[in-house]
C-alpha cells in the first residue's frame, strides 16, 4: 500500500490508506472514474442511496467550473488560476478548459491528498505557452500556500488571478473559520482578481443531503452543510457577478453544458463567482 511518487516532485513515499475511504476518491467513484478502492465505493454507495442525485448534483458542480473558468478566461481576460481542492485528475481538468479558451493562462494546483499527489504529473501536460503546477499543502494552512515557491514561480499576484474552490470548503468545518480562509486568500490577490466557489447545501433537499453528511461522517470524513446565508458570508466584500449565488446548473448555462432536465432537489450545491475590486 506504499507508493513512491515520482522523483522530479522529490517527496517521501505516501502512504494512499486504501482501507480507509478519502474524500477525493469517493467523489472519483461517484462521477464515474477508475481511481478509487473498496471503502470509497462503499462510502460513494451508500451515500447515493441516502440521496440518489449526488452523482448529478457532482456532475453538474464539475460542469459548473468549466463554465465559470471558460467565462473567466473569455469575457474577463483572467490568464492565472489558482485552484485548491483539485481532485483526482478528470478531463478536462481546469488548466485544459483555460487553455482551449487561452493557450497561455497559468494554473497552480493544491491539494492535500496523496493520491491527487501521485497524479499530479497528469495535471503538468500544459500547452507549452502556458504552465501549470502542482502544490501539496492543506487549504487550512494559508501561509503553505502563499508560501509555496511554486506559487510564486507559475503565478504575478500583481496580475489578477482566479481563485478555485470547487466542491472543497465542505472539508473545512466551522471552527477551522472558512470564511477566513477565504478572505485571507483573497486579501493577497490583486484588484481583478475573481473568487469562484460552490458550498455544499441542504437547501434543495434536505433529507438526502442530511443522509450524505451521516453516511461521510460516519467513515471518518467529516463533512459540513450549510444554507444559502452561510454561502453570502463567503463572499462579503466581493462584487457578485450576476446571477448571484445559485444551485450551480442555474449559474449561466450555456448549449455546450447539459443542465436540461436537471430538477432542483438533484443538485446540492451552490455556485458564485465575484469581483475582487
Ligand atoms: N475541485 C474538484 C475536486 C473536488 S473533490 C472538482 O470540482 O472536480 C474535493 C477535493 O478537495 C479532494 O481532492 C480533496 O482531497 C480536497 N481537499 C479536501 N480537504 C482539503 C484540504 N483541507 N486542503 C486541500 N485540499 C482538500
Amino acid at each position: 500500500n506504499w507508493m513512491s511518487s515520482k522523483s522530479e516532485f522529490a517527496q517521501p513515499p505516501v502512504d494512499l490508506r486504501t482501507d480507509i475511504p478519502h474524500s477525493a476518491r469517493v467523489y472519483d467513484y461517484l462521477i464515474g472514474g477508475k481511481t478509487n478502492y473498496a471503502p470509497d465505493r462503499a462510502a460513494g454507495d451508500a451515500s447515493a442511496l441516502a440521496y440518489p442525485s449526488l452523482p448529478i448534483s457532482m456532475k453538474q458542480t464539475r460542469i459548473f467550473m468549466h463554465r465559470v473558468t471558460r467565462y473567466l478566461a473569455r469575457e474577463h481576460g483572467i490568464r492565472q488560476f489558482l485552484d485548491i481542492g483539485t481532485g483526482i485528475p478528470t478531463q478536462p481538468n481546469l488548466h485544459e478548459v483555460a487553455q482551449e479558451a487561452a493557450p497561455e493562462a497559468r494554473v497552480v494546483y493544491v491539494d492535500n491528498d496523496p493520491i491527487v499527489l501521485t497524479h499530479a504529473r497528469h495535471l503538468m501536460t500544459s500547452t507549452s505557452e502556458g504552465r501549470t503546477e502542482y502544490i501539496d499543502a492543506d487549504i487550512r494552512n494559508v501561509d503553505s500556500i502563499l508560501g509555496a515557491q511554486q506559487l510564486h514561480e507559475v503565478l504575478d499576484l500583481k496580475q489578477p488571478v482566479a481563485l478555485s474552490l470547487i466542491a472543497i470548503m465542505h472539508f473545512v468545518l466551522d471552527e477551522d473559520d472558512p470564511q477566513g480562509i477565504v478572505r485571507r486568500l483573497m486579501s493577497e490577490l490583486a484588484p481583478g482578481s475573481f473568487l469562484a466557489l460552490t458550498i455544499f447545501t441542504g437547501d434543495s433537499n434536505p433529507e438526502g443531503v442530511a443522509g450524505v453528511g451521516r453516511e461521510y461522517n460516519e467513515r471518518g470524513i467529516p463533512l459540513q452543510i450549510r444554507d444559502k446565508a452561510e454561502t453570502e458570508r463567503f463572499f462579503e466584500g466581493l462584487d457578485l457577478i450576476d446571477p448571484g449565488i445559485t444551485l450551480v446548473h442555474h449559474w449561466r448555462p450555456d448549449e455546450r453544458d447539459a443542465s436540461e432536465g436537471v430538477r432542483d432537489a438533484d443538485v446540492s450545491m451552490y455556485g458564485g463567482v465575484a469581483l475582487k475590486r
